[in-house]
């Protein structure tokens, strides 16, 4: 039976924390599946279509992994894509304590699919999307913080500011 994992988030915008998972995930599941979930209720920093393209071409080098977004529910995305597994990223305890309120309504919602959990890097413990959109809306930089797409899906919200530097 064919081995899928499925990394749901925001990746609002996918940063080298979010990359360094798949890269790790990648050679231990036959296909990765990286969901780009919207909430229709709140407002993105970066469009849908802007954080799907900028993850593929980030994780492009890795053949058995494929990005998608929905609006749906992560279980029911688990099970279309045929996922027994859910992976979720642990940097500190704070994580830790949301991160297992959220394996247990996946769990009460699906009971056949396991939620592992990755450690992020030291050097990444840090990194969080809404840091990297508070540093760009101040127009500072981010390059060490998310893959170059990502990086270029970025300016192009904000031309005028990469323009200047
Ligand atoms: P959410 O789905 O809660 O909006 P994100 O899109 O920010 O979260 O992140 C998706 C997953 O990646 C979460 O499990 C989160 O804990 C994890 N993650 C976020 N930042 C990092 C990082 N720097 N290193 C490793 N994992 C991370």
């Amino acid at each position: 039976m064919k081995r899928v994992a499925l990394y749901p988030g925001s990746f609002d915008p996918f940063t080298v924390g979010h990359l360094d998972i798949v890269q790790r995930l990648s050679p231990l599941y036959d296909e990765v599946v990286v969901a780009v979930l919207s909430n229709p209720k709140k407002t993105p920093y970066l469009p849908e279509e802007a954080r799907v393209r900028s993850i593929e071409e980030s994780v492009k080098g890795l053949s058995n992994v494929r990005v998608l977004c929905s609006a749906g529910a992560t279980v029911d995305v688990a099970r279309q894509v045929g996922a027994r597994t859910m992976i979720r990223g642990l940097r500190s305890v704070t994580d830790f304590e949301y991160e297992t309120t959220l394996a247990a309504g996946y769990h009460y919602m699906a009971p056949e699919i396991e939620t592992l959990f990755l450690l992020a890097k030291p050097e990444h413990g840090y990194i969080s999307s809404s840091l990297v959109r508070e540093i760009h809306a101040l127009g500072g930089d981010v390059s060490a913080l998310v893959p170059a797409p990502v990086l270029s899906a970025l300016a192009q919200k904000n031309p005028r500011k990469e323009n200047e530097k």
